[in-house]
């Protein structure tokens, strides 16, 4: 009976193949490099109807506030807040999420908990439900969301109605769309050098369209 034996072998080969190529499909999606992006996004995080303040040192990359100049050695560079600005988030890597920027500030997001740095955690259950919402619709977790250049997004957990809760989007500031250069794009190059010294952020900005990855401590200066 030799024929039925190789077609099991194959039948299992074939299934370990399947198995292997979901496992790797799977994977965290590749983060760009450094640079490959610069985008903004306002965001907001209601709990039981309070914001949540975002505006802490201790969410900042950098809280130096001599014009928004960047460290580019911190680890957490590819999705991040500085200039003790809780409301905006930058991207400078392509297939950075809003799961990967929370992270990074020890907070974790799933569909129905999020789990504060502080060892708060807020789940759906008990009349009291998560919700999240980007542009004014709503969608179901946003762990695994990239970051979009001027996405307006909300967190919000409580017993808020509908109303309620287009209230709390109605707060989401619209920073993004004032900020100069938001993406990596050559309209920067376009400021004047007093602009640019005005805005050190575009000139960071001017220094990641140019360099692919930043050597380890350098100051975007
Ligand atoms: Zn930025
Ligand atoms: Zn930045």
């Amino acid at each position: 009976m030799e024929k039925p034996k190789t077609w099991k072998l194959l039948v299992i080969m074939l299934m370990l193949g399947l198995g292997l190529y979901f496992f790797l499909s799977l994977q965290k999606p590749a983060y760009g490099a450094m640079g490959s992006a610069h985008e903004h996004s306002d965001f907001k995080l209601y709990i039981n109807g309070q914001a949540y303040n975002f505006s802490q040192a201790k969410y900042m990359t950098e809280t130096d506030n001599s014009g928004g100049v960047e460290n580019c050695a911190t680890g957490s560079v590819f999705a991040h807040m500085h200039d003790l600005d809780g409301n905006l988030v930058h991207k400078h890597a392509t297939g950075a999420t809003w799961g990967y920027f929370f992270s990074t500030l020890n907070i974790t997001l799933s569909p129905d908990c999020i789990a504060m740095d502080m060892g708060e955690k807020y789940c759906s259950g008990n009349g009291k439900t998560l919700r999240f919402f980007v542009n004014g619709k709503e969608v179901h977790g946003l762990a695994d969301y990239e970051i979009h250049n001027l996405d307006k997004v909300i967190i919000t957990f409580g017993n808020e109605t509908d109303e309620g809760i287009a209230t709390q989007i109605a707060t989401i500031t619209d920073e993004a769309r004032m900020r100069a250069g938001g993406t990596c794009a050559p309209r920067s190059l376009l400021q004047t050098p007093q602009m640019q010294a005005q805005n050190s952020h575009a000139k960071w900005i001017l220094i990641a369209h140019f360099q692919e990855t930043i050597p380890p401590g350098l100051q975007c200066a």
